[in-house]
Order: C-alpha cells, then sequence, then structure tokens
C-alpha cells in the first residue's frame, strides 16, 4: 500500500481525496518510482478543483511533476536507485502521476535528475520552470538578445511567470513584469523584474497596433492580454504563448504579423520531444539562480496540496508549489 491522491468521479460527484493504494492498481510501465516530491502546476489545479477538463480516465492520480527514485526497472536505461525527473507527457491526466508516493512510468518519458539540482529543487522548477526555460529558448532561437528591449512576462507571480523573470534577469534581459498582485512588487523586483505593470492594462479588448515597445514576451495568461501583447511588440519582435490563465481565446488580428512581422511562437511542455527537455534541464543547471529558486518555492504536505490547489485556481499562490508527498 501507498499512501496518494486519488481524484474519482462517478454518481457521488467529481472529488479528490488522499487514499492508502494497493500496489496492485498500479498502471502499466516498465519503471517502478518510489516518488519524492511532486509539485502543483496550473494543470493539476484544474485536475483536482475538476475546474477543467484536465483529467481523461478515472480513478486518477494528479501530478504532472515527479522527482524520486527508480524502485524497479524492466527498462535497460535505468536501474534501481536511479533518481529521475519526470515532466508531463499526459502524466497526471490519461496516466496515473506523482501526487502519490508510488508511480508506474514508461522509461522513455523519464529524465536523469539534472546533476545541478537536488530532487526537491527539481520539482520546484517542475514544469512550469522547465516551460519558462522552453519559451526563451524559442526567444532565443528567433534572434532576441539581451540589450534588444524589454521582455513583457505575464502572470509574473505565477510559477511559469516568476521562473520566466528570474531567468531572463539572470541573462541580462530587461524583464517587465505584468501582474493582478500589486502586493507582490518586491517579490517580483527581487527576482529580477525592472518595472511591473498592472495587468488591467492588457486585460480590456484592445486595437489592432497599438504603440511599440516589446522586443520580446512570454504569455501565460492568453485572449485579450495575448492580443495587446501583440499589438504592442515592436518591430519584428518575438512572442511566445504557452498558457490560457485569462482565457483560451485568441481575439487578434493579422495586423501585428503583417505590419510589423512580429513572430507569435507556441511553447508546449507536454509532448516536448526529449532532446530539448534535456538542453532546457541543463540550461536551467546555469542560467537559474537556486537563491531565487528559494525565493519562488514553497512547500506543503501531500493532504494540503487539496486546498492548496483551490487556492492556485483563485490565483492566490505565488510562484512555486512544492508538495512532499511522504509528508
Ligand atoms: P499559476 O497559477 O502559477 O500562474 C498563473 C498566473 O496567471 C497567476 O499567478 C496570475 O498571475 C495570472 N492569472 C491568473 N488568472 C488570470 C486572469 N484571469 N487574467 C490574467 N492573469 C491571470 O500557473 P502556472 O504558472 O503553472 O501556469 C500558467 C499558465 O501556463 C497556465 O495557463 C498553464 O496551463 C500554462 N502552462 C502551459 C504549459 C505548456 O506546456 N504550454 C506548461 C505549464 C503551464 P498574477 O497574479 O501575477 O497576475
Amino acid at each position: 500500500m501507498f499512501k496518494g491522491i486519488l481524484i474519482e468521479k462517478d454518481e457521488a460527484g467529481y472529488r479528490a481525496s488522499v487514499q492508502g493504494i494497493d500496489d496492485a492498481r498500479l498502471p502499466e510501465g516498465d519503471v517502478t518510482v518510489r516518488v519524492d516530491y511532486s509539485s502543483l502546476n496550473y494543470k493539476d489545479g484544474l485536475a483536482i478543483t475538476g475546474k477543467g477538463p484536465v483529467v481523461r480516465k478515472f480513478p486518477m492520480v494528479p501530478g504532472i511533476d515527479i522527482a524520486g527514485t527508480v524502485e524497479a526497472s524492466a527498462n535497460p536505461d535505468y536501474k534501481a536507485g536511479d533518481r529521475v525527473v519526470l515532466n508531463g507527457w499526459g502524466v497526471g491526466e490519461t496516466h496515473w502521476g506523482g501526487l502519490a508516493q508510488k508511480a508506474r512510468l514508461r522509461g522513455e518519458w523519464l529524465v536523469p535528475l539534472p546533476a545541478a539540482f537536488s530532487a526537491r529543487q527539481a520539482v520546484a522548477i517542475g514544469t512550469a520552470g522547465y516551460t519558462a526555460m522552453l519559451c526563451v529558448m524559442a526567444l532565443e532561437r528567433h534572434g532576441v538578445k539581451p540589450g534588444d528591449g524589454e521582455i513583457v512576462v505575464t502572470g509574473a507571480a505565477g510559477g511559469v511567470g516568476s521562473v520566466a523573470i528570474a531567468v531572463l534577469a539572470k541573462l541580462g534581459y530587461t524583464v517587465v513584469a505584468v501582474s493582478g498582485r500589486p502586493e507582490e512588487g518586491d517579490y517580483l523586483k527581487q527576482l529580477g523584474a525592472a518595472e511591473i505593470i498592472d495587468r488591467s492594462a492588457f486585460s480590456a479588448p484592445g486595437k489592432p497596433l497599438g504603440k511599440e515597445r516589446w522586443a520580446g514576451a512570454v504569455d501565460v495568461v492568453g485572449s485579450h492580454t495575448l492580443a495587446n501583447i501583440c499589438a504592442t511588440t515592436r518591430y519584428r519582435g518575438v512572442v511566445t504563448a504557452c498558457g490560457l490563465a485569462g482565457g483560451m481565446d485568441f481575439p487578434s488580428s493579422v495586423a501585428p504579423f503583417i505590419l510589423r512581422g512580429v513572430t507569435l511562437i507556441g511553447v508546449d511542455s507536454v509532448m516536448c520531444p526529449r532532446p530539448e527537455r534535456l538542453v532546457a534541464w541543463e540550461r536551467l543547471g546555469r542560467d537559474l539562480d537556486v537563491a531565487k529558486l528559494d525565493v519562488i518555492t514553497r512547500e506543503v504536505a501531500l493532504a494540503e496540496a487539496i486546498p492548496t490547489a483551490a487556492q492556485l485556481m483563485d490565483g492566490k499562490v505565488r510562484g512555486r508549489v512544492v508538495v512532499d508527498v511522504n509528508r
């Protein structure tokens, strides 16, 4: 038996609770992992609260991030005792995830725990942080360099936003944070934001084009915010879009793309090919200051993850939440 969060949906309704789970119920997979830590991402918030159709099979153990130790492996790439990390691949959505003391996974989903990080630091970064790095890498790939101008980061006090600010600032970019939480101004400045703008400046319907400002952008909000950012991005600037915290729609026009040559890049972490993941983790080892990671992170016990998921959906959680599944 092991302890885990189980999401059930039946005639009694949609609910998440901590339960004792029999090992025999673990799903198919060639590697069994003793989980040390998981985390709470926006997607885990949707899964645990049922606020979004993230979970595709019931019952489901949520948790899209895992850091742990291999207990048993039929995969030639892994042996008992190996320290591993997992992000995405549908884990916590279609395959039982990390908010439990044990997980059975497919070896090809795993990456070795990066040498630069402890298991706890790896989940503190988690999917949110690794996605932030994918956004930074996409900006670089499209030629955006420190010194080119301001980079705007939306949803700044959330998980993706916090790590994006810390990484961009360390790389020498000038970062402008967009947040709905003025009380987090000191936190955002501590991470490296040069300026903070209230999110209301971006959330209403805007014009097809506005005054040019951004050399690049990391957007986690979508909807009017993403449209307004595209409309105010400088000639040949680059916008990365990875989230929908403000809505899934994109009420924009083609004007920024055909008149200013703006590039809009979609960023997906879930199915991102393994070689790019390895590069992202290697880059995080170099370009994320672990002292800032400590500022970004707080820890909760397994049972606390359920109420904390509801707070995350209400926009009340700052930075990243690590879950100690053995506590
Ligand atoms: P968090 O909940 O940690 O952060 C989201 C932040 O967005 C909030 O902290 C808040 O920032 C802002 N926000 C919330 N609601 C609204 C709103 N209605 N309008 C404007 N801003 C809002 O989530 P994560 O950082 O984990 O994820 C952010 C987004 O990125 C999510 O949509 C998630 O699904 C997506 N994502 C996508 C991935 C991919 O592979 N494409 C991977 C990881 C995440 P503030 O209070 O500062 O305004």
